[in-house]
């Protein structure tokens, strides 16, 4: 067996090797890979805190030997990841840009990439500045087109990336059509961290592979970064894993034990995620200060109906522009109470930021321009507080800076 594999096929004592523990969504997030410890009883999968692992005798070991190749806390998050994804193969990463890079190991030097247009900031400026430098180009597409799609899958495409729904719009990509289009050879990564596994397995609609920043929903609390790849084939999981032990940007036990501390109640986190939201979009909506909405769960949204059909659910995140321009967005931002001005998203308190001045800030202004990212632009993630608190903080703030 390949030492890549190791700790992901090595027998040990935690946690469960079927992925397929229930059908229904709850029971996996809480007991997959959850087993109760085999040696001491220990209910929840301890931290364990160790670099090295002491072996009986030379080559004889209990499934670990060093904790960059493999750790006990760290197999039960992933086995956890994949059960969520209802895939086989899940690999851990300290950030979720450190899973788009080992995403993006597949390609080689004369490989293409072709990605959504409005792409999440920092996979933006990694396509960009650092697989370009190694002799990767991307192309960038509208992929809720699929025309545009279709055409742009050329020959030296090897990756497609999906981002659905799309950061700070909400565009959604039919993720179904666009694997109808690859071609042989040609892999298709979504990025599922808007809406988290709760609401959307991409794998289950023809994707290759799955990108999350667990940093946002899956942890859910706002105090670990993180990322995943979550994939079916063995073959593809054996390139994830190599990249995983080479490069070793792998979570450490204890950031690993809060992320599947968290991912525990996905489930009623996204729940309330979205009945939140809801209400929020449907509040801004009906406000004449407000010049429009993006939220997908709304019937004006363009993509609706696709997300009705695809999604199981429409997420925590909305954006909005208010009228007055940029001047009210930024002085609406900095004052409200229970919605801090900050970037990133899925916690279970609410954030509001300015995409245009934080979270694409790298992005050329032209660009930005383009995809429609201008300042008046505002996004929120809503939270787990009290919907009514939301709504009163946000109408406190509109109420002192009015559109004049
Ligand atoms: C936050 C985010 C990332 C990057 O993840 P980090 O954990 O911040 O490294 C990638 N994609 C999307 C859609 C994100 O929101």
């Amino acid at each position: 067996m390949p030492s890549t594999t190791l700790g992901h096929s090595a027998p040990h004592n935690l946690g469960s090797a079927r992925s397929r523990i229930s059908d229904r969504f709850d029971t996996r997030a809480i007991r997959a890979g959850q087993d109760p410890c085999s040696a001491t009883g220990a209910t929840i999968p301890p931290i364990y805190q160790s670099a090295t692992f002491t072996l009986d005798a030379v080559g004889s070991d209990k499934g670990f030997d060093y904790s960059r190749t493999g750790n006990p806390t760290r197999l039960a998050l992933e086995r956890q990841l994949a059960a969520l994804e209802n895939a086989r193969f899940a690999a851990a990463f300290g950030s979720g840009m450190a899973a788009v890079a080992a995403a993006c190991s597949i390609v080689r030097a004369g490989d293409r990439v072709l990605a959504t247009d409005d792409l999440y900031g920092g996979t933006y400026r990694f396509f960009c500045d650092v697989l370009a430098r190694n002799g990767i180009a991307t192309t960038f597409v509208d992929m809720t087109d699929l025309r545009a799609v279709e055409a742009a899958l050329e020959d030296g495409v090897k990756l497609i990336w999906v981002e659905t729904p799309t950061n700070p719009l909400l565009r959604v990509a039919n993720i179904r059509a666009i694997a109808g289009l690859k071609r042989p050879g040609q892999i298709l990564a979504v990025d599922n961290t808007f809406l988290s596994p709760f609401f959307q397995n991409p794998l289950e609609l023809g994707a290759d592979l799955v990108v999350h920043s667990t940093t946002k929903y899956i942890n859910g609390h706002s105090d670990v970064v993180g990322g995943a790849v979550v994939v079916n084939d063995a073959d593809l999981f054996a390139e994830i894993a190599f990249h995983q032990n080479a490069v070793g940007a792998v979570p450490g036990p204890q950031d690993a034990y809060l992320t599947l501390r968290g991912a525990k109640t996905l489930a009623v986190r996204m729940r309330q995620h979205e009945r939140n939201a809801l209400s929020v979009a449907q509040w801004l909506e009906g406000r004449e200060d407000i010049e429009r909405v993006y939220f997908p769960g709304l019937r004006s949204h363009p993509d609706h109906e696709l997300a009705s059909q695809q999604q199981r659910g429409f997420g925590g995140v909305v954006s909005f522009r208010v009228r007055g321009g940029a001047e009210r967005a930024l002085a609406v931002a900095r004052s409200t109470r229970l919605f801090n001005l900050a970037v990133s998203l899925g916690g279970v308190e609410s954030l509001i930021c300015s995409p245009a001045a934080m979270t694409h800030k790298s992005v050329p202004a032209e660009r930005k321009e383009q995809l429609g990212i201008t300042p008046d632009l505002l996004r929120i993630s809503v939270g787990l507080e009290d919907a009514r608190d939301l709504i009163d903080d946000l109408d406190e703030a509109l109420g002192a800076h009015p559109a004049t």
